[in-house]
């Protein structure tokens, strides 16, 4: 690695502290309440679509897929809004063949893109509420998580990948 790629590193960590850690810190504050509506685990099969609905009106779908329509992700959010209007279903996708704690985790998880407010810290601010603010509320399933991924080859490249790409 070079020295000005490093600096450049460098700098932007300094920019994140200077600025978005504080917005980040912020956003998850104001959201942690949020989840709590969705902590019962609705769907005790782990297999069978559910409807929500949020306090704010909004219906969101969770669907649990076949894990080739979704790996290396273990869930994935489909929200298609276009100038504030919702123009499709807001879904979060869940695989089937994950164990159940994972399945709860990423359910949450998912969901929690689907309500967060937040613009701050882009797409590793986003990431970090989702996996912190669940977390908290589901520490267990977090670290079953984790270690699903750390074991699933394809996905600890895809993140390698995604922060060799972030900067
Ligand atoms: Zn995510």
């Amino acid at each position: 690695m070079s020295l000005n790629k490093l600096k450049t590193i460098i700098g932007k960590i300094n920019d994140l502290e200077m600025s978005d850690i504080l917005n980040i810190a912020r956003g998850i504050r104001e959201q942690l309440g949020t989840l709590t509506e969705f902590e019962t685990f609705a769907s005790p099969d782990g297999e069978t679509n559910e409807s929500l609905h949020y306090k704010d009106g909004r219906v969101l779908h969770v669907e649990y897929d076949e894990r080739e329509n979704l790996a290396p992700f273990f869930g994935q959010t489909i929200r298609c809004v276009i100038d504030g209007e919702l123009i499709e279903r807001e879904v979060a996708h869940v695989r089937k063949d994950l164990s159940k704690r994972v399945k709860r985790f990423v359910r949450s998880h998912e969901l929690f893109h689907l309500i967060d407010e937040s613009q701050s810290g882009g797409w590793a601010g986003s990431e970090l509420r989702a996996n912190l603010i669940p977390g908290l509320r589901d520490p267990l399933g977090l670290i079953a998580t984790i270690k699903a991924t750390l074991e699933d080859k394809e996905r600890v490249q895809l993140y390698l990948d995604r922060i060799r790409n972030s900067f």
